[in-house]
This record gives C-alpha cells, structure tokens and sequence, in this order.
C-alpha cells in the first residue's frame, strides 16, 4: 500500500498520538546513578568538567542517595577517591575502604536502593592503571652491530611496562569479596583483564555470595570520552595509556568475543561503554544475548551536551532526552547515566 492511501503523518498530527504509538519509553526504572565517594566529613565538591556532579563524603552521599531512590532511580553505582594509593590498591579491598564504607551506610539508611560495586584498582594505584604493574626488563641496545640510534631507544621507551593480567585476577577477585562482605548488591568489575568474571564468580561462590549478581563491563573502548571521569576519580594513568587492556574503538567483532566470554564465565548482565558513540555495538549485543544489556553514557557525554547548552548551543533537556532514548532505542535496558536525577524528575 503506497500513498495516497499511506500516510505516516496521520499519527503524528498530535502529541497524544505520538505519545501513543511511541515504540521506546524512557523511565528512571532502569537507571543507575553514578556517584564518587571521597573521604572526610559534609564534603560535596563539584567537579569543574561536570557541572552538578560532586565528590561526596559518605554523609552527603546517603543524602544524595536519598534523593536518587525518592526520585524512582533504583540504583547508584559507587567510585571512590581514596585517600592514600599504593602498587597493590590497598584501598580497594581494604575493610575500611572508602567505598566499603559508604557501602554500609548507604545500605543501613537507604534501604530498598541497589548499591552497585565498580570493581577495579586503577583509583587505587599510585600509577593509576587498572592493573598490576610489571616493569620490562630493559632493552640491551649496546654493543649490537652499534645501532643504538634514536628509532630503537624509542621503541623500548614505547614498551617498558606490562599490565600483568593474572596476578591482578586475585585483587580484583578480593576487591569484589570485600565489597559483597560490606552489603553491596551488584559487583560490576570494569578493569578489562581477561578472565576476570571468572575469577570474581569463583571468589564470591567461595564467600557465601553465590546470590550476588555480576554487572560486567564486557565491552569497554579505550575512548577519549572517559577525560572529565579522570579529573573525578583522580585515575588518570601517570604513564601510558589503557589500551593494552581497554577495547579498540574500531572493533564490534572483537567486542561480541569479550562479551561472550564473559557471559560463560558467568556475567548476568553485559554492559557497552561508552554509549552514544558505540549504539551499533549496544544493537548487536541486545540481537545477540538474551540477558540485560547495560549502557554508560559517560562523563564526555554528559560534559559535552552540558558545555554546549551552557553556551546555548543546544536545548539541554532536548538533548539529555534524545540521547538517552536513542540509547535505550539501540537495545539497553539499564543506562547509567549523570542525568538520572534530571531526567527522573522530567518524566515524573
Ligand atoms: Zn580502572
């Protein structure tokens, strides 16, 4: 049937129309809220690249967090700014920990919200990467046929340390323990070492927390949309970059092996991040798993629309809307998002 007989407009002439027909419904139902917990006492800090995004001690954090469960979001996830790093990230499964802490807390005050454990170690590591640090063996360069020129030093400066991946499974394995002893419901880890969910599902079995889900960032793209998050957790890398660890951008293939990997090694939930640059690969992975599929809309995300309707650029709440449903649109059921409390209050 073609026109005139076919008319699309016909339901769109009105907004109740619209409203009717619409195929994707936004609701803070799947929303989580992401919050950076620092130490001390009534500290809420804003962060510059994040305008109304704050570091909170665990105090103003409860408080926040009661006004993210009043609001219908139903979970946050927790980051943390510790207060001392070291080589082994002391700090992530330190009893005391800061987000152990706020984990308690947050449990005991909050009750009914889901507290969501990030689990990785780069916060927690003086050099600020997601793993442990194993420094190569320097090159011998002298006294080989006399070539030590420039192009060679080069190269071995380019490779002069290693992210080991199986000593970091045991931390991050602890990491997770500790957080699921102090109440956390979901362990979502995120460092992008190879068997990690593994390892942590093994660990938390061990531990009597066989009922506590895992969230994994299963396709996570060495991006530079993560810049303002860095200045948030103060985790930038002192050397280097993630990209021995983290996804090349260019690859959807290669992300649907990470999260069919993880997914048997026991995932419950699959999560892609960033979200609005990478929709095809949240599209593929919805075509393909039959489990919950999370998206992160990430702190460049979010600083962009923000920088740009502060310059009046763009319509604020046109955009925050758009892009989100679009996320939801490409196949995510969960988003995390730094608009949850915004949006929750649009919609409600
Ligand atoms: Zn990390």
């Amino acid at each position: 049937m073609t026109f005139p007989v076919t008319r699309l407009r016909r339901l769109r002439r009105t907004e109740t129309l619209r409203a009717f027909v619409r195929e994707t419904r936004l609701t803070p139902e799947g929303f989580i809220y992401p919050m950076f917990i620092c130490p001390g006492e009534r500290v809420r800090k804003e962060i510059s690249s994040m305008p109304n995004v704050f570091n909170l001690s665990v105090d103003e954090a409860v408080r926040e967090a009661r006004e993210v469960k009043t609001l219908g979001i139903p979970a946050v996830v927790l980051f943390s700014l510790p207060e001392a790093k070291d080589e082994i990230a002391t700090g992530a499964w330190a009893e005391n920990g800061i987000v152990q802490q706020a984990t308690r807390a947050l449990k005991r005050e909050v009750p009914g919200l889901l507290v969501i454990g990030d689990v990785c170690l780069c916060e927690y590591m003086s050099h600020g990467h997601c793993g442990i640090v194993k420094k190569a063996p320097m090159p011998v360069s002298s006294g080989s046929a006399g070539r030590g020129d420039g192009s060679a030093a080069a190269a071995a400066a380019a490779i002069d340390y290693e992210i080991e991946n199986d000593s970091t499974l045991e931390i991050l394995a602890r990491t997770a323990v500790s957080q699921a002893r102090a109440g956390m419901d979901i362990i979502a880890p995120s460092d992008m070492m190879d068997g990690r969910v593994a390892a942590i599902r093994k660990a938390l079995d061990e531990n009597g927390f066989s009922h506590i889900p895992i969230l994994s960032y299963a396709a996570k793209f060495a991006s530079g949309f993560y810049g303002p998050f860095r200045e948030a957790a103060d985790s930038a890398p002192q050397f280097g970059d993630r990209r021995s660890y983290q996804m090349d951008p260019a690859n959807l293939r290669e992300a649907l092996r990470e999260m069919e990997t993880d997914l048997d090694e026991g995932a419950d939930m699959l999560m892609v991040k960033p979200a609005l640059p990478y929709l095809d690969v949240i599209h593929a992975a919805r075509e393909r798993f039959d489990i919950p599929i999370a998206a992160y809309q990430v702190s460049g995300e979010y600083a962009m629309i923000e920088a740009a309707a502060r310059n009046g650029w763009i319509d604020r709440e046109r955009i925050m809307l758009e892009s989100l449903t679009s996320i939801q649109r490409a196949g995510a059921s969960i988003i995390l998002t730094y608009f949850a409390k915004d949006v929750a209050r649009l919609l409600g």
